[in-house]
C-alpha cells in the first residue's frame, strides 16, 4: 500500500508532470516572471470558471484578506465579525490593520458561522462579516446577506477552502463560493483544492469601482504609472504559478470529485457509530471537503490521534484553540455564547483527504478508526 499522508501532492503533480513541466519551462523561455501572459490567462480563466467579473490575483490568501479590508476603507476601530474556529489568517489581518475583529460562534453540524450569533454581535460600530466557507461548504449565505442587507455592512467570503462548491439560494440560483457578496478572497497554498507549487492568491468582485481599487492596492497604490494615490502593498501572482494554475485548474472539478468520493467511503464506513459524528453537508452547498472532519463524541479523541499515528495513519486537529482565547487577539468573552465552537476544538480530528485516495488506503484508514471506536 502506498504511504498514507494527509495530503498527496505528489501523486498528484505525477498524473500531470508533463504538462505543468513544459509550462514551467516555457515561462523560463519567455523570462516574463512577473505579470506576464500567464498571469493575465489565468486571471481570464478564473473568471471565466467562477463567474465573476474580476478576479485580481495576488501573492497568497492572507494578503487577499488583507487587500479586501483594505479597499473597503474602514476605519480603526471599525467591527468586523468573524468567526471563532477558523484558521488565525482571517482574524490576523483584521488586527493588521488596527480594526476590531468580533469572533462569534459556529453551528456545531456544519462547522460555519451561525448566522444568528452574527445578529447578536453587531453593534453600531459594525462594517463587515467575513464568513470562511470552511473545510470546503458554503457558509449560510442566503442568511449571511440578508443580516448584511438589513444592516449595511460589506461581505468578504473567505473562499480559500471551498474553491469550487456551489451555493444554491432559495429561489433556486447557483453561484460559487467567493462571488456571492462585496468581495472573496482565495489562496492557492499548495495543500489546498486549487493549490499551486509555492504561494498565490486571488480576490474575486462583481463591483467594477471595487475592482479597480484593488488592482490599484495591490501594486503599490498605483493607478497611473509612478502616481502613488494611496498607500498600497506589494503582492503579486508569478507567472511561474500562474502557468502551473492554468494546468490545475480544467481539473479542479475532478479534483474535487475525488475528494467527494473519498468523502462518500469515509461516510459509509462510519455511519452508525454512535460515537462518531460524520461532516454534515448543507442542502444550500455542494461540499468540494478541503477537509473531512469528524466528530468524536465520546471524550477518546485525542487518544484515537495517538492510535492512528501508531498505525501510521495521519489526522490533524484543525482547530485545537479558539482564536478568541489566542494570545494575539484575545477577546472577553462568555463561554456560554460558544458552546458549539468549545465543543468541536474537543472533538475534531480531520483525516487524510485528498485526490489521490485509493480504495485500499480509505480501508485501511477507516478500518483503523473503528478498531479503536468499536
Ligand atoms: C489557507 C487559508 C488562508 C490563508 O492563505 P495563505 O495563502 O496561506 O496566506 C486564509 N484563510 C483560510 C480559511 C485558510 O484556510
Amino acid at each position: 500500500m502506498k504511504k498514507i499522508q494527509m495530503v498527496d501532492l505528489q501523486s498528484q503533480y505525477y498524473k500531470i508532470k508533463n504538462e505543468v513541466d513544459n509550462a514551467v519551462l516555457n515561462v523560463m523561455d519567455s523570462a516574463a516572471f512577473i505579470n506576464g501572459p500567464e498571469v493575465k490567462s489565468f486571471q481570464t480563466e478564473l473568471e471565466s470558471y467562477l463567474d465573476v467579473k474580476h478576479v485580481i490575483p495576488c501573492a497568497n490568501g492572507t494578503d487577499a484578506l488583507q487587500i479586501a479590508l483594505m479597499a473597503l476603507d474602514l476605519q480603526e476601530g471599525d467591527e468586523i465579525i468573524t468567526a471563532d474556529f477558523t484558521f488565525a489568517a482571517t482574524v490576523e489581518v483584521i488586527h493588521l490593520l488596527k480594526l476590531k475583529s468580533v469572533l462569534v460562534d459556529v453551528d456545531y453540524d456544519t462547522f460555519n458561522i451561525s448566522p444568528e450569533a452574527v445578529r447578536k454581535a453587531i453593534t453600531p460600530k459594525t462594517k463587515a462579516i467575513i464568513p470562511v466557507h470552511i473545510f470546503g461548504q458554503a457558509a449560510n449565505m442566503e442568511e449571511i446577506l440578508k443580516i448584511a442587507e438589513e444592516n449595511n455592512l460589506f461581505v468578504i467570503e473567505d473562499n480559500a477552502q471551498a474553491i469550487g462548491s456551489d451555493f444554491t439560494f432559495a429561489d433556486g440560483t447557483t453561484k460559487k463560493t467567493g462571488t456571492m457578496s462585496t468581495v472573496g478572497t482565495t489562496s492557492f497554498f499548495p495543500s489546498k483544492n486549487l493549490g499551486c507549487y509555492g504561494d498565490g492568491g486571488a480576490i474575486f468582485t462583481n463591483n467594477d469601482d471595487l475592482a479597480h481599487r484593488l488592482r490599484g492596492i495591490v501594486n503599490h497604490g498605483m493607478y497611473e504609472r509612478y502616481y502613488h494615490d494611496e498607500v498600497g502593498v506589494n503582492s503579486r501572482l508569478d507567472s511561474v504559478q500562474a502557468a502551473i494554475l492554468r494546468k490545475k485548474l480544467p481539473n479542479l472539478d475532478n479534483y474535487n470529485d475525488a475528494r467527494r468520493k473519498a468523502a462518500d467511503y469515509y461516510d459509509e464506513a462510519f455511519a452508525g457509530n454512535e460515537n462518531i459524528l460524520t461532516p454534515k453537508r448543507a442542502e444550500h452547498s455542494t461540499h468540494v471537503f478541503h477537509q473531512y472532519t469528524l466528530r468524536i463524541t465520546n471524550g477518546k479523541r485525542n487518544e484515537l490521534q495517538k492510535f492512528l499515528t501508531e498505525k501510521e495513519v495521519p489526522a490533524m486537529i484543525y482547530y485545537p484553540v479558539a482564536l478568541r482565547k489566542q494570545k494575539a487577539y484575545y477577546q472577553e468573552s462568555n463561554d456560554a455564547d460558544f458552546v458549539n465552537t468549545d465543543k468541536l476544538l474537543d472533538q475534531v480530528i480531520s483525516l487524510p483527504m485528498h485526490t489521490e485516495l485509493d480504495d485500499e488506503q480509505l480501508k485501511y484508514i477507516t478500518d483503523a478508526v473503528l478498531e479503536f471506536m468499536g
